[in-house]
């Protein structure tokens, strides 16, 4: 089997490739590095390299394959550890864990984001109720680091399992769980801070800036077995659901080799429940159209099967939002339904932050009155909104 290596899995430029074609890999083996901003990329399979280009690495899987992996070069610097393993963001931001630790927090807050708050992903808290002690391990790593002297797991109260195992596996004073209602966008790093730490940070403002760094919970996994278990970054666990046969509500499919396609994916989950659509790339609320070839990355979470677009050939405003779908995705989605888009707009609380438009207060959401008139005025007979209150 064909596995896929984006050269770009992160923040950053593409990496550049160490390996060419004919060249035989190990599991584990680092097959690219960042240059400038970025992460190593390592190969998740043993197998021979079949071709290399400026946007990717297609490594053949030879037939049988193992767990087993090359470890990262020892070493007794964690921060070292986690650069040579690779590891970004694994909740879709993508931005390498070397860069965010390097910033020192003294007497700060380290919080690890367990929230999940994108509808139907469960990976998150499947890892937190079989593999707490590892988020814990994971969590003091990053305290160490930063220098913080308060560790913090934000969680929504109704996991109950994952809190109870959690209470049972701190043993430190120094840790505690906090909880965060449950609504989308919960998981935003400014709404954790304003409900964890009370600091409303302004847009583009970073947790920084209120003496905290935040995690998501499988990038604090992953912090924990490269310097604990010399593992790079080879496997995600992700969540596939929708019109999968037996796994609408979503089903967690843990340690999936980076590079394997998402429709080898689909048929273990159960194969398509028909009529299906689109293959949606991540969470219900900011997910992306993705491909049957589509490989699973380092951010990859989700892997939702949507129903087919009903058809429309009104003509539609669009209303978009920084935590939901924005102007492409909706335009993509009204292409798709037939519909002709005649008016945008923003949610109201908007606002250009070195041309890059940010929400003012993630999760407190206005009613979107006065933008549903304008779209009205522009010629919309129907609204798409990607806004997350409506
Ligand atoms: S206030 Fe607007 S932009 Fe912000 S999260 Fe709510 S709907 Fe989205």
């Amino acid at each position: 089997m064909k596995f896929r290596f984006p050269l770009k899995q992160h923040v950053g430029g593409p990496c550049v490739p160490i390996v060419k074609v004919d060249d035989e890999v190990k599991r584990g083996q680092k097959i690219a590095e960042p240059n400038g901003l970025g992460a190593n990329i390592h190969s998740s399979v043993n197998g021979k390299v079949q071709s290399v280009t400026e946007s990717e690495i297609i490594i053949l899987g030879d037939k049988n394959q193992s767990k087993d992996f090359l470890p990262i070069d020892e070493t007794d610097d964690a921060l070292d550890a986690i650069a040579e393993a690779g590891i970004v963001g694994a909740g879709g931001a993508g931005f390498p864990t070397h860069v965010k630790l390097k910033t020192k927090i003294p007497g700060g807050y380290a919080i690890v984001n367990a929230t999940e708050c994108e509808p139907i992903l469960g990976h998150n808290i499947h890892y937190l109720e079989e593999n707490t002690e590892k988020i814990i391990s994971g969590l003091k790593i990053i305290m160490d680091i930063t220098e913080a002297e308060h560790g913090i797991v934000a969680i929504k109260p109704k996991h109950k399992e994952a809190i109870s195992k959690l209470k049972a596996a701190i043993g430190d004073d120094n840790i505690e769980i906090k909880y965060l209602p449950d609504l989308y966008p919960a998981g935003d790093e400014r709404v954790i801070v304003r409900e964890l730490l009370g600091v409303e940070l302004k847009p583009g403002q970073l947790p920084g800036e209120a003496n905290a760094v935040i995690q998501n919970l499988e990038t604090t996994k992953n912090i924990a077995l490269a310097v604990e278990d010399r593992k790079p970054v080879i496997d995600k666990d992700v969540t596939i659901g929708g019109r999968v046969k037996g796994a609408q509500e979503g089903k967690t499919i843990m340690d999936v080799p980076i590079g394997y396609p998402v429709k080898e994916l689909i048929e273990e989950a159960g194969g398509y429940l028909e009529p299906h659509g689109e293959i949606v790339l991540g969470g219900p609320f900011t997910g992306k159209h993705g491909k049957e070839d589509t490989p699973v990355t380092k951010t990859l979470g989700g892997i939702l099967i949507a129903m087919p677009f009903p058809q429309d050939k009104r003509k539609f405003g669009i209303l978009a939002c920084e935590c939901g779908a924005q102007e492409n995705r909706l335009k993509e989605i009204v292409e798709a339904m037939g519909g002709n888009v005649v008016a945008e707009e923003k949610c109201k609380r908007m606002v250009d932050v070195n041309g890059r438009y940010r929400c003012e207060l993630p999760g407190i959401c206005p009613g979107q009155a006065s933008t549903v008139l304008s779209l009205k005025k522009k010629g919309a007979e129907v609204i798409l909104t990607g806004s997350c209150g409506d």
